[in-house]
């Protein structure tokens, strides 16, 4: 990926039931810092192969819940990675429960798989970080759904400062600082001469982000969990007109995926997982536009690049 530059690609946008244009849910997330798989439904492994997409960059699995539209495609795409040949280690996270499916599964088809696997379950009731390095940083936080579920949010880590470049070619400092001066350090000029690191440099570049929210109900708290986020994908399974459906069964409409964007101050907004029932999706677009501008229906295979 060209620098902070990241690409999510809908590998399945229907709910709970697959038709023939709209597969079970999964995305694939590609950033500067590797890729991530975020649920993966049956059939999300031939949408993977589908899109050419380089799958021994995948370095973790990010399961929202355990409703068989939402993970069905791990064991096919385990088995797929084994035969392929991978060495690379792989961590699946999801709920308390994930890591037990997994084993007797493995257990039952498979002596060894060729590379490591890493099962993290999550028991939490609040945000919390679930990963970080040099690059990335991963969180998840807990969503109102009928079983235990999750959202995601994905960051980039903001380290590098940012040359001030009027000051840089005042003084003539030379290529050979620029990485140590990004990384916090003084300058020094040959007659010992030294200029503070805050003289020379401006705060990091804004970072990256991507958060997932599916599947759940509308409550106010998840837009403090997802503020600021770049692109965030939010469950709408529902139109206004089934309000009081989308409630009973946990599940969200656009305008209140929208309300939540609004109060997240996201800059865009991704609807998926909409139920086959609606032929004509254009009102999903048109009731969420009512609170938030910024709207864009996902589609089976469909990528959007941002930054
Ligand atoms: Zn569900």
């Amino acid at each position: 990926m060209k620098g902070l530059e990241w690409k999510i690609t809908f590998l399945g946008t229907s709910a709970a039931l697959p038709n023939a244009n709209r597969g079970l849910s999964g995305q694939l997330l590609e950033t500067h810092g590797g890729s991530i798989l975020i649920d993966c439904g049956e059939g999300t492994q031939l949408q993977l192969f589908k899109i050419g997409a380089k799958v021994n960059r995948i370095d973790f699995i990010l399961i929202s819940h355990l409703h068989g539209d939402h993970f069905y495609g791990i064991p096919g795409l385990l088995s797929s990675f084994h035969l392929l040949g991978r060495v690379k280690p792989l961590t699946i996270i999801g709920p308390e429960g994930i890591k037990s499916i997994l084993d007797f599964l493995i257990k039952l088809s498979h002596e060894k798989l060729s590379y490591e696997l890493h099962v993290l379950e999550l028991k939490h009731e609040d945000k919390k970080v679930i990963f970080s390095n040099n690059e990335l940083e991963i969180e998840s936080f807990p969503l109102l759904h009928s079983i235990p579920t999750y959202g995601y949010q994905v960051k980039s880590v903001k380290t590098e400062l940012n040359l001030d470049k009027g000051k840089i070619m005042a003084l003539n400092i030379g290529i050979d600082w620029y990485k140590k001066l990004k990384a916090g350090a003084d300058y020094v000029d040959e007659h010992g001469l030294i200029v503070k690191n805050e003289m020379l440099t401006l705060p990091p570049i804004q970072g990256n982000s991507y958060a997932y929210c599916s599947d759940t109900k509308y409550f106010l708290k998840l837009s403090d969990y997802v503020k600021g986020v770049s692109m965030l994908y939010h469950e709408s399974t529902f139109t206004d007109e089934h309000e009081m459906e989308a409630q009973n069964r946990s599940h969200s409409t656009a305008s209140q995926a929208a309300k939540i964007a609004h109060n997240a101050k996201a800059k865009q907004l991704v609807l998926g997982h909409f139920s086959s029932r609606y032929k004509d999706l254009s009102v999903f677009k048109t009731e969420a536009q009512r609170y938030f501008r910024e709207v864009i229906l996902a589609e089976d295979l469909m990528e959007i690049k941002f930054h």
